[in-house]
Order: structure tokens, then sequence, then C-alpha cells
């Protein structure tokens, strides 16, 4: 039984990262079996909840599918010494992102936006070079610091790595980094709070405090998305006074955004204005050859073998924007692995032709719930409903996720067709599905088996 154990284990163990195997998988070791029962030990309890979302359902189907039986599992949590002795590198207690940078993630930077993954082709270096130069010597000359360019284009990933850069440089410095949605829903989140509250003299001031963490505390403000600002007056005025307070300061501030400052509409002059005073700097299109280097870079990151000939081939097709080329290359692995082949240009050929096809894709919401629901065997009114288990809650966020990418619905739409969830709702599981896309490949296998699915009906 043991044996059967191991070769189940092993199954999963070829598919994933070996950095992956090695801090997730391996420190898992099987102490026994008792009927039916399977007895496991997990070295913390981070390790058993990581293992048991991400590894153990395939470990058992495999088990299950070559025995003809069902199992539970056990597990024993802790210390003591078991049969197999965990891999030098496990750090007990963390979850993957805060090993690699536990102070940065505290601040919100995303972990996977530094400069060294960055790829600099023609489209992108001045932005990439002025970037850097803010990182190096803050609000000196460029402050503001002022990123524009379309959607997908690294203007996120740009914003992230001068963050870790000047984290690198000055660990003690206070780096916020907000979206300009979360700002502005912070902003009217306190206001209406306060007004709620105002009478009751022990309650703490929250606009005080709002304007406390903004426009004292930081040392470095970075804002993705201002454009978002255009149209809502009084967060407007807020941004303003925030600004001039940390450049006052001589604070720097970076800011993204999809357009040019003179082409924000909607946006008070004097804001305006402001956004130039720096330095802009336009991410564009990025060419060919830029396209190749960035796939095999990300290629590189995830440990996927990608052939020269492949990356030419993908990178030819996914022209107008790096997010997709990424997504091109994701679902790509995670076909050929779950067809047990290696991406050769034909297999890529073949898997890009199901996946690429242009524009959207005429799917509705209603669609992609009830293909979910019936691929986790769960009923439609609870993917759409409240319960917050884990067998509806995680279909769910891949519904929304999946709702978010195939179809043309905003966030606030999408979280109305699913019983009238918050647009906030609809906008945290596409993050998380994302964020664990980058990590998990059985989570890539399903979305890209669905994502078929969806797109060959
Ligand atoms: P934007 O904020 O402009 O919409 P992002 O910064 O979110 O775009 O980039 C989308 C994805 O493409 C991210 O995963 C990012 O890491 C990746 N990306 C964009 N440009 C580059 C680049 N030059 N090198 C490596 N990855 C890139
Ligand atoms: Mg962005």
């Amino acid at each position: 039984m043991l044996a059967l154990w191991g070769e189940a284990v092993r199954s999963v163990e070829e598919r994933i990262r070996p950095t992956h195997r090695d801090q997730w998988l391996r420190p898992i070791s099987c102490v026994g079996f008792e009927g039916s029962q399977i007895r496991l030990h997990a070295p913390n309890r981070y390790q058993k909840e990581w293992f048991e979302d991400h590894y153990l359902p395939a470990i058992l189907s495999n088990l299950e599918s070559r025995t003809q039986a069902t199992y539970s599992v056990l597990f024993e949590v802790g210390e003591e010494e078991t049969t197999k002795v965990a891999p030098r590198e496990v750090v007990p207690a963390a979850k993957p992102a805060e090993i690699s940078a536990p102070a940065t993630k505290s601040k919100g930077l995303d972990t996977r936006y530094e400069f060294d993954n960055f790829v600099v082709g023609k489209a992108n270096q001045f932005a990439h070079a002025a970037a850097r130069m803010v990182a190096k010597v803050p609000a000196s000359k460029y402050n503001p610091l002022f990123i524009f360019g379309g959607v997908g284009l690294g203007k996120t990933h740009l914003l992230h790595a001068v963050g870790h850069e000047i984290h690198r440089q000055h660990p003690g410095w206070t780096i916020t980094v907000v979206t300009c949605e979360q700002f502005v829903t912070s902003f009217i989140g306190s206001m209406l709070n306060q007004r709620r509250q105002s009478g009751q003299p022990s309650s703490v001031n929250l606009m005080e405090e709002f304007r406390r963490r903004y426009r004292e505390a930081p040392d470095v403000l970075l804002v993705d998305d201002i454009q978002f600002l255009a149209g809502k007056d009084s967060s407007q005025d807020e941004f303003f006074h925030t600004f001039n307070a940390l450049h006052h300061a001589h604070k720097q501030i970076v800011l993204t955004c999809d357009k040019l400052p003179a082409e924000l509409h909607g946006l008070e002059e004097r804001l305006r204005s402001r956004f130039t005073w720096g330095l802009i700097a336009e991410i564009g299109h990025p060419d060919l050859e830029t396209r190749v280097a960035i796939l095999k870079r990300k290629a590189e990151l995830e440990d996927i073998d990608l052939p020269d000939d492949v990356a030419l081939t993908v990178a030819t097709r996914f022209r107008s924007n790096v997010r997709e080329l990424e997504g091109a290359l994701v679902h790509l692995s995670a076909r050929a692995s779950l067809l047990g082949c290696s991406i050769t240009k034909e297999v890529a050929e073949e898997i890009l032709e199901t996946i690429a096809s242009p524009g959207p894709t005429g799917l509705t919401v209603e669609t992609i719930q009830r293909e979910v629901a019936s691929y986790f065997e769960v009923k439609l009114h609870d993917l759409n409903g409240p319960k917050r288990h884990r067998a509806v809650a995680h279909p769910r966020l891949i519904a929304m996720y999946l709702s978010r990418q195939l179809t043309q619905m905003s966030y606030p739409e999408i979280g109305s067709r699913f019983g009238g969830k918050d647009h906030s709702t609809v906008i945290s599981a596409f993050r998380k599905i994302e964020r664990k896309l980058a990590e998990d490949p059985e989570l890539r296998s399903v979305i890209s088996a669905l994502t078929t699915r969806l797109c060959q009906r």
C-alpha cells in the first residue's frame, strides 16, 4: 500500500516545480494505513493546508482510480520524527510568497514584479530606465513619475518593481502601494463611517487616520491606475491634497495610468497639471523580439520547457498584450502536461488554435456558471448563493475569474449575476485566482480544461 501511495505522489510530483516539490510535497509523509484510512504527517499546519489544497485531491484520485477504492485521510501535525525526513529547505510556518520576501509582501508589493523579471525592449526601455532612476534616487528629479500605456503592458509590474528596489535600499521606509480604486474606496468608506460615528466622542477619527496613512506615513506612494479618479470629485480633491502633502515633503510619487494626463477627461485641471510636473514615460506594445524574450523569461521562471520555435509561434500570434502572451503560455503548458506531451511547435499550433479565437467569445456569465457547476458537480444555486464552504466557494472563485476573462462584463455586472455580490468580491476572486495560477499547476489544468470546454462550445 505504501508503494501505491508513493506512486500516486510521484504522479503529482512530476508535474510541479522542483522548488514546490521540495517545500510542499516531500515534507508530507505517509505514516500508515488503517483499512481505508491513510495517516499522513505534516511538519506544521501551513504545510498540511497547502498540501490539502493543492496536491491531496490529485493524489487521492490517482490512488483511487488504481485501486478502485475510496480513502479518507487523517493528518498528524507536529514536530515528531517520522519515517521520512523533511528536506533542509523547508521553512516552517510560512506560505510560499512569504518565503521569498516576507517584509515586502506585508507592504502589498507583488513579489513577482521585480526589475529582474522585467524584459526590456524598445517599447518600454524609457519607462524602465525612468523607473530604475526613480528607484535609485527617489524624490530627486522625477516627481511624480507618471507611467502610461495600454492594458497588460507592464505598468503595474514597473510600479511594484520600484517599490521593491526602494525597499531594498531603504528597508526602514514606508512604501505605500495602492490601486487608485482602493484609495477611492477606502476614502469613501472612511468618510461615510466618520459621518455615522460623529457625535460619539470616544470614536477614532477615521478621516484623520486615512490622512495619516496617505499624507503622512508614506516615504513613497505608488498608485496604480490613476485614471480611476476621473469623474470622482471628492476623491480627486482628497488625492490633490495627498499629492501636495507628499510632494511638498519630498516624498516620491509614482503613478500609472492608461492615458496621458492631457487625455484624462473628468479630471480637474490642477491635478492634471501636477501629473506632468515630473516625468511622463510611455510603455508601448512590445515588438516580436521582446515578446519572445518575455516568453522565455516567463518559461524559465515557471520551469516550463519552451523551445525557441514555440516561443516564436506564440509571440507571433499574441501581439498586443503581455498578459495575453503569458496566459497563452500557461494554457499551453497546462494542456501539454494534461495531454502528457512536450510542447512542440505542432502541439503548440494545435492548442493555440483552440485558445486564440479572436475577440470576445460570445459567452455569457450564465453559461460559464453552468459549465463550472457541472465540472465541480455543485448545484447552480449554491454556486450563486451565499454558502462559504470550500466545496462551493472554490468553484465560485473560478467561475468569477472565468467570467471576467471570457466575457466583457464589468466587475459589478458579474457580481450582480452571482446573487448580487459586491464588485469588490469579484475583484478579489479574480486576483486570488490570478495569484494562485502562478504557482498551482493543478489549478492551471482546471482553468485550461474549463476554458477549452467553454471556447469549443
Ligand atoms: P498593466 O499594469 O500595464 O496592465 P501588468 O504590469 O499587470 O500590465 O503586466 C501584465 C503581465 O505581463 C504581468 O504578469 C507582467 O509581469 C507581465 N509583463 C509585462 N511587461 C513585461 C516585461 N517587459 N517583462 C516581463 N513581464 C512583463
Ligand atoms: Mg495594471
